[in-house]
């Protein structure tokens, strides 16, 4: 390990700090160390025991940025991690390997395979509602992949931005893994160089803005946004347990969750039993007072807590609907009857207000779901086989969860990412070893003969034989 300056901060000191950081990149790229398997296992065996040992600054530093209680923190942003990392040490080996593919009989006898190849220099940023784990998991698919990294962790959680800062310098050379803090300015730098390939997470607004700085040079991007994720409640779920679970998805972190329950569709027939249930449940989870709560989290900057206080504007809760400016405290709070042109139903609400919205049938539902953006996750909560199979086939989302809710983003054999103006491209597991690599085709032909059809002058008796062929 080296010791130079890992991070960067000042304005001026981004801009050509940064290109020649990437430069440093690149040259330790072409040098191939990256492109030796053991060397990649090695690295996440070190960045392993580099989150084991810093468990408690991290938990530390989410505490002072978002209140996040240890449990929350501890199972969300590190466990994770060492799933994530575990899974990928036992499979890479198989995955980095060229697979072998077949070929039409014309084509044939030739030798054909698809070998996954490191883009080279990814540039990762990351957002600030699970600061650590959205910004090292990615990490986790670039070094797989054989890719050296930069990280640019939000600065709105600075806390945990100086932690990641720290403990990549302590586990990597910068010229293979870097972190650049800041805040749009830096990113901004970093956005004028031309990576191979950009990780971002974070909302749609910033998402176009790294789409359009991306094309400029053609840069491969991977879009992990977020969106109106709804859920429907049909009349036959078991609505205590439905109630209870879409209670901690939604107010896990205050609400600031990619994946929370934006709203809900509830069947009319069951929405007051459906309204009650989710009152036991907050007041199970956090008591009279969630502000008093040790597992309850806060809202990230003021300017997130006046967005949603202006949120919740005119409506009269139904539930919560507290807030304390100073302390950036939320109440976890219901609000029903919102109407469809409502602000509320219209952004992203990212914050611990739940509008329930009762409705007719399943159609109205799925009505509503169509009329808006493709959303990161639909949930829906029913034993009806036939309504699961519509809804599955008659919406289009980033993932579907069925009688659940947030918690299909912890399986690592499924792809985690959106469609539309969710996202593009997906990561976890085997996903983000792809997402990071390009997947190269090999044709190798045989050097015995070559058919000398395919080479003018066409003749008309080629013809024939190709049309007996393929006719
Ligand atoms: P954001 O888009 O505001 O910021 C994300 C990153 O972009 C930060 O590192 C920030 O410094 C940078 N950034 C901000 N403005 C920029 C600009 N003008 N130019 C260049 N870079 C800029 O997102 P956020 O507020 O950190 O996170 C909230 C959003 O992220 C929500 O919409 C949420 O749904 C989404 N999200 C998605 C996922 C997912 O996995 N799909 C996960 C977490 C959050």
């Amino acid at each position: 390990m080296t010791q130079r300056k890992r991070t960067i901060r000042s304005k001026k000191e981004t801009k050509s700090a940064v290109a020649r950081l990437l430069e440093g990149q690149r040259a330790f790229f072409d040098g191939g160390v990256t492109r030796d398997v053991d060397a990649r296992l090695r690295q996440l065996t070190a960045l392993r025991r580099a989150i084991v040992a810093g468990e408690r600054e991290i938990l530390a530093a989410l505490a002072a940025d978002l209140r996040k209680p240890a449990y929350e923190a501890y199972l969300a942003e590190i466990v994770f991690l060492y799933h994530e990392i575990d899974f990928t040490m036992k499979h890479l080996g198989r995955w980095a390997k060229p697979r072998r593919a077949g070929a039409p009989s014309i084509l044939r006898p030739s030798e054909n395979f698809v070998v996954p190849e490191p883009y080279g220099a990814a540039l990762i940023i990351g957002p600030w509602n699970y600061p650590f784990q959205l910004t090292i998991a990615p990490l986790v698919g670039a070094i797989a992949a054989g890719n050296t990294a930069i990280l640019k962790p939000s600065e709105l959680a600075p806390a945990t931005a100086k932690v990641i800062a720290d403990l990549i310098g302590r586990t990597f050379d910068p010229e293979f893994v870097a972190v650049v803090t800041g805040g749009v300015d830096a990113t901004t730098a970093l956005l004028r160089e031309r990576f191979d390939h950009i990780f971002f997470t974070g909302g749609t607004a910033v998402g176009r803005i790294i789409m359009e700085a991306a094309a400029k040079h053609l840069t491969p991007v991977t879009l992990e946004l977020g969106g109106k994720s709804p859920t429907i409640v049909l009349a036959d779920a078991d609505i205590e347990t439905a109630a209870r679970k879409i209670a901690w998805g939604k107010f896990i972190n205050a609400g600031q969750t990619c994946l929370a329950p934006d709203y809900v569709l509830v069947d009319e027939r069951v929405r007051t039993r459906f309204v009650d249930a989710l009152g036991r449940a907050i007041g199970n989870f956090y008591g009279d007072d969630p502000q008093a709560s040790p597992d309850y989290a806060r809202i990230i900057t003021t300017r997130h807590f006046a967005r949603l206080r202006g949120l919740m504007g005119p409506h009269a809760p139904r539930i919560g609907g507290r807030t304390d400016e100073r302390d950036r405290y939320i109440a976890p709070t219901v609000i029903e009857n919102v109407p469809l042109d409502d602000p509320l139903m219209r952004e992203e609400i990212f914050g611990p207000l739940l509008p329930v919205l009762s409705v007719g049938s399943l159609d109205e539902a799925l009505g509503i779901v169509r009329s808006m953006s493709k959303p990161l996750a639909l949930y829906l909560f029913t034993g009806d086989r036939a309504a699961e199979r519509r809804v599955i086939r008659e919406t289009s989302s980033g993932a579907v969860c069925v009688n659940d809710v947030v918690i299909h983003v912890s399986n690592y054999r499924l792809p985690f990412g959106g469609v539309g103006e969710s996202g593009m491209g997906a990561y976890h597991g085997q996903y983000s070893f792809e997402a990071f690599s390009h997947l190269k085709p090999v044709m190798k032909r045989t050097r015995l003969f070559d058919m000398p059809l395919r080479y003018p002058p066409y003749r008309g008796s080629a013809m024939n034989i190709v049309r007996r062929i393929f006719g």
